[in-house]
């Protein structure tokens, strides 16, 4: 494919969100963004084009609970072994995701970039509401995601000096995810690049990709978890049920993000 990105400095406007800045591209390459240039472009593609473009300012946001992230690490790894990947750890995670990503570490010799919560922060919210105050209401359940997840990505993007990031969002996954652009201005995120190699990926395709290319992953997909996110809010799930229907499984489909890909117009919360 020929590369549709043609500059790598300089200023675009105007910016699509007004009380944010700037995003941290060209002119040319935020008008392609907007006219979504990238579609035809294959993942691996996409991701060249991305760390020729942004490396060392790209991270991949890999939750090690989920195939797309390793998929996305694995590729990223092998076009640079550089490239860089960061892990939110929430204090909450199974155990089988702490062996995981160490499994990563070593196979790859990879640094990962672990990024936790405040400690403050959780200590104030569990004095206040208890150890599971995601099970009592939508609202607790989204305050507990801004603490332990949502305030530390933003601490990371601000400290890591991270222009633009990776993510393995497909678009099958959820109601909330079909319109994922494959490069997109993450308004969400101080106007940084968000780029989704895999948003046209299938299931099937994910998987085609691990066993071929003998990708770890989480041992507890073994046992049903189709993604594995914090363990109290995470649970296998039957044959036939929706992929998503093992996570914040107590509530609405059209409530259940995390807050990290999702605006406060789709969300109705902003976290
Ligand atoms: S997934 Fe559950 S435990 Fe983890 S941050 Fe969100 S509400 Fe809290």
């Amino acid at each position: 494919m020929t590369s549709p990105i043609h500059e790598s400095s300089g200023v675009a406007r105007p910016s699509p969100n007004p009380v944010g800045p700037p995003p941290p591209c060209s002119d040319e390459f935020l008008r392609q963004v907007h006219d979504r240039s990238f579609e035809d472009a294959s993942a691996e593609e996409l991701l060249a084009l991305a760390i020729e473009h942004f490396h060392p300012r790209l991270a991949l946001s890999c939750s090690f609970g989920a195939p797309e992230g390793l998929v996305l690490l694995d590729m990223m790894h092998r076009i640079d072994p550089t490239t860089r990947v960061f892990v939110i750890d929430t204090g909450r995670l199974p155990q089988a995701t702490h062996d995981l990503i160490d499994r990563v570490r070593d196979r790859y010799g990879k640094a990962i970039e672990i990024m936790f919560p405040e400690p403050e922060a959780v200590q104030d919210m569990v004095r206040g509401h208890g150890q599971n105050l995601f099970y009592e209401s939508i609202e607790l359940r989204r305050r507990c995601c801004a603490v332990r997840k949502v305030e530390p990505l933003n601490r990371y993007f601000e400290e890591a000096g991270v222009d633009a990031w990776v993510a393995g969002l497909r678009r099958e996954q959820n109601s909330t995810r079909r319109d994922a652009a494959k490069v997109e201005i993450d308004a969400l995120h101080g106007n940084r690049i968000k780029i989704n190699p895999l948003a046209a990926w299938t299931h099937d395709e994910v998987w085609a990709y691990v066993r071929e290319r003998e990708v770890p992953t989480n041992r507890l997909h073994g046992d049903g978890y189709p993604s594995v996110g914090c363990e109290p809010c995470s649970r296998a799930i039957s044959a036939g049920d929706d992929l998503r229907a093992g996570r914040w499984w107590w509530e609405d489909e059209s409530t259940r993000e995390c807050g990290l890909h999702v605006g406060e117009e789709r969300d109705g919360s902003g976290i």
